[in-house]
């Protein structure tokens, strides 16, 4: 008998998507999602072994629905005088970003996003049905008050989100457009800071005691070396967690999780002490790249677009088969590569330089 999707009953406007996600390969250098490349010490992975052990003791009841201990550990860690009342957690910064939609988005209303961007954003919208909209970025992918600010007067979005640095080109926005954004529209702005950690710039966090309708959301997936932990967290105004504690559902957030994340979190210096060298990792990487002929974009990320590539997938392909595993994505012709060890960084300098240019185009 074959039955496949199409004798379901699928909602109508899923019928031929296909499930998000890279490529998961198991090869010698993954370069492609923009993990930290250094795994928890020794040290810590018995920490969080014990810790799941205590929670196991448990695990019969339900979690804390609350993750008030964990909120408070994010709190202590974010600083800028907020407490648990002001922090929202859940199982990566994509069930963050999917509360905030279900509670501010839907039928009706809108999300608007600056081009190019994440590419989750609209998955969060269509499974919210909320309408996601887009404006380009500056052709430098900066952005201005100005660009936001039209651009929120004309689609009068009820949330507007702004990544800082941006994935995939690692720019990072003055706090001055979210001062503007926030001064000339009603809608809920959302600082997208999953790379805060990596970029020396000041954070959306010191406008938050003015800005009952500014959210940051942050992730422990990339500065904090978590990304296999699921955990990803906002802060704002009480009532913004008020609202996304509504639609969650109910014990969202597993005991293990809650337990592995308050570990890393009290060990919060040494799993943020490579963020140094992967940034600066990152720009000797655009630097090599830069003198070797590549359009690079100027990122203050743990990653960096280079290009361009007449056919980027050739280039791509041709150095998976070298082992080494990048990302496709971004504008056309460009590739990402994530900051790896200094090793995987010569790897794959070595890689490139090992390209045919006659067959990948690989040299602008
Ligand atoms: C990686 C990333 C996230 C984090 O996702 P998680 O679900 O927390 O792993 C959020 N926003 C952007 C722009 C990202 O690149």
């Amino acid at each position: 008998m074959s039955f496949s999707l199409n004798d379901l009953p699928l909602r109508a406007d899923l019928v031929g998507e296909e499930p998000y996600g890279a490529p998961q390969l198991d090869v010698p250098v993954v370069l492609n999602v923009n993990e930290n490349p250094y795994p928890p010490s020794p040290l810590i992975r018995q920490e969080m072994a014990a810790a799941v052990v205590r929670a196991a003791g448990g695990l019969n009841r339900y979690p804390d629905r609350e993750a008030l201990g964990l909120r408070t550990d994010l709190a202590a860690y974010l600083g800028h005088g907020l407490t648990a009342d002001n922090i929202w957690a859940a199982n990566g910064s994509n069930e963050v970003m999917s509360h905030l939609l279900t509670a501010f988005g839907g039928p009706g209303r809108s999300v608007l996003t600056f081009t190019p961007t994440y590419s989750m954003y609209p998955e969060y919208a269509r499974n919210t049905f909320t309408g996601y909209v887009t404006e380009p970025r500056n052709p430098d992918f900066t952005l201005t008050a100005d660009l936001v600010l039209d651009a929120v007067q004309r689609h009068d979005p009820t949330v507007v989100v702004i990544t800082t640095p941006n994935n995939p080109t690692g720019t990072s926005v003055g706090l001055e457009v979210f001062e503007a954004v926030l001064a000339g529209s009603d809608a809920i702005v959302v600082a997208d800071e999953a790379y805060q950690e990596f970029s020396g710039r000041p954070s959306a966090l010191e406008l938050l005691a003015e800005s009952p309708r500014l959210v940051v959301s942050r992730t422990m997936s990339k500065a904090f070396a978590l990304a296999g932990g699921r955990v990803g967290y906002l802060a704002a105004h009480p009532a913004i967690v008020d609202a996304c504690r509504i639609v969650r559902l109910p014990y969202h957030l597993s005991a293990q999780t809650q337990a592995v994340a308050r570990v890393a979190l009290a060990h919060a210096d040494e799993l943020l002490a490579q963020v140094r060298s992967l940034a600066a990792e990152a720009r000797s990487f655009e630097a090599w790249a830069r003198e070797h002929g590549y359009d690079v974009v100027d990122s203050e990320a743990n990653f960096t677009l280079i290009g361009r590539f007449p056919d980027r997938h050739r280039v791509w392909q041709d150095l998976l088969d070298r082992g080494i595993l990048i990302r496709e994505t971004g504008p056309d012709g460009f590739l990402r590569v994530s900051a790896g060890t200094p090793q995987e960084m010569n790897l794959l300098k070595h890689a490139l330089e090992d390209l045919d240019p006659t067959r990948e185009g690989s040299r602008p």
